[in-house]
């Protein structure tokens, strides 16, 4: 028997699920605000990194590991195979413990002088240079859209407007009423406000920078890169973009969706003397770009699947993506689909509750602004 779904938010983990259901054969009506992976999403930037490393934590290593497997599968071009390299600035860190996880599950890594992979790069206060090879960037906005219009492919019905939840019933904003045997709100940094009954969501303001650099910086040569213990990660000029550097400091508090979107000078600041530092050559790169983005965090930093508390299973929340949940969209819709539908148990530690403790850190060190 084919069951029916309603999907809210065609960022990554909708379009990812609208896109896994539709193609199983579920009756998908994919909702959007806007159109998949606009501006103001947190999917909406033009890349994002996908790495195996997070430190001891071996489920997310294993689901982006699987997810870059499902990238290639929708379309090879939207990863590019440069390999992302960790910054280690302790011998015995979160990077090594990274290193003895992905050794554990098979994923390639390699220590590598950094010298041999940057065109110019102080490694004074790294006690190594952690390469993941197999890792990379993936063509973010491309990538959604692909996977909504794959949705569609498949036989999901995309419907524009704003959604609001009413029970088990999903109403639009042109007075349509929609219900089906399953809803999931995937509602990225609006789901804030929609579930605050619910979900414990901080929303930062985050930037990204992206600066001017000869042809030696282009990726796939230059790998992307994180500096876990400093709190920046970045990657080589990706399709003419620049050179992109992201302060991962946590940016301050955002109070409305609509605002304005403005660069903060304090990131700004942080990403110049990260790229000074870091990557001597471009102390003085011109800016060429940059985009504000949005943090949807969760206390501790795992994201929220879980059915809501009051519906019996038949409304989910899908999202926290704490600032890095783009990688694993396909793999996690993909483990979704059985947790939907009741022939598995949804995974313990994204489920609503109390026994959350921030006891993980799956991002960088982060720090406060
Ligand atoms: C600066 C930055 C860098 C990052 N870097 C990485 C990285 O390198 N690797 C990585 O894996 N992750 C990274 N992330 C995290 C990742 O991008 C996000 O976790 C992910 O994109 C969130 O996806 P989402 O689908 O939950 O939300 P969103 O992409 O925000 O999508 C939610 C969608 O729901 C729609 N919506 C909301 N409310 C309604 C409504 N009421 N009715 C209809 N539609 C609605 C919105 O319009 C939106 O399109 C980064 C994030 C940021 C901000």
């Amino acid at each position: 028997m084919t069951s029916s779904v309603v999907v809210v938010g065609a960022g990554v983990l909708g379009s990812s699920l609208a896109d896994r259901l539709a193609r199983s054969g579920w009756g998908v009506t994919h909702v959007e605000q806007f159109s998949p992976g606009h501006v103001r999403s947190g999917s909406g930037d033009e890349s994002r990194l996908i790495r195996s490393s997070h430190g001891d934590d071996e489920l997310h290593a294993r689901m982006s590991r699987r997810a870059l497997e499902l990238w290639r599968e929708l379309d090879p071009r939207l990863v590019s195979p440069a390999g992302v390299a960790w910054f280690a600035r302790r011998a015995d860190g979160w990077e090594a413990a990274s290193e003895r996880v992905l050794t554990r599950l098979g994923i390639p890594n390699e220590r590598v002088d950094p010298a041999a992979l940057f065109p110019s790069v102080n490694a004074d206060d790294l006690a190594f240079t952690l390469l993941e090879p197999e890792a990379g960037l993936l063509r973010a906005r491309e990538g959604v859209r692909a996977l909504a219009d794959r949705a569609v492919a498949a036989g999901a019905q995309r419907v524009t407007a704003v959604a609001r939840p009413d029970g088990e019933r999903v109403v639009l904003d042109d007075g349509r009423v929609l219900e089906a045997d399953h809803v999931v709100w995937a509602c990225g940094a609006w789901m804030a406000a929609l579930f605050a009954d619910v979900l414990e969501l901080r929303i930062t303001h985050q930037d990204v920078f992206y600066f001017g650099a000869d042809g030696r910086w282009a990726a796939p040569d230059v790998p992307g890169w994180v500096d876990f213990d400093g709190a920046a990660y970045g990657m080589g000029d990706l399709d003419g973009r620049g050179v992109k550097v992201g302060p991962d400091v946590e940016g301050p508090g955002v109070a409305s969706m609509s605002a304005e979107r403005r660069n903060s000078p304090e990131l700004e600041r942080v990403a110049r003397a990260y790229l000074a530092h870091r990557f001597p050559a471009l102390a003085g790169a011109p800016l060429v770009g940059s985009r504000v983005c949005q943090y949807e965090l969760t206390p501790d930093e795992r994201f929220v699947v879980s059915p809501h508390p009051a519906y019996g299973g038949r409304v989910w929340l899908l999202g926290g993506g704490s600032g890095h949940a783009f990688k694993h969209g396909p793999a996690l819709a993909e483990r979704m689909e059985s947790w939907i539908a009741g022939s598995e148990a949804p995974e313990a530690c994204f489920t609503l509750g109390d026994h959350r403790r921030h006891d993980v850190q799956l991002r960088t060190a982060g720090t406060k602004l």
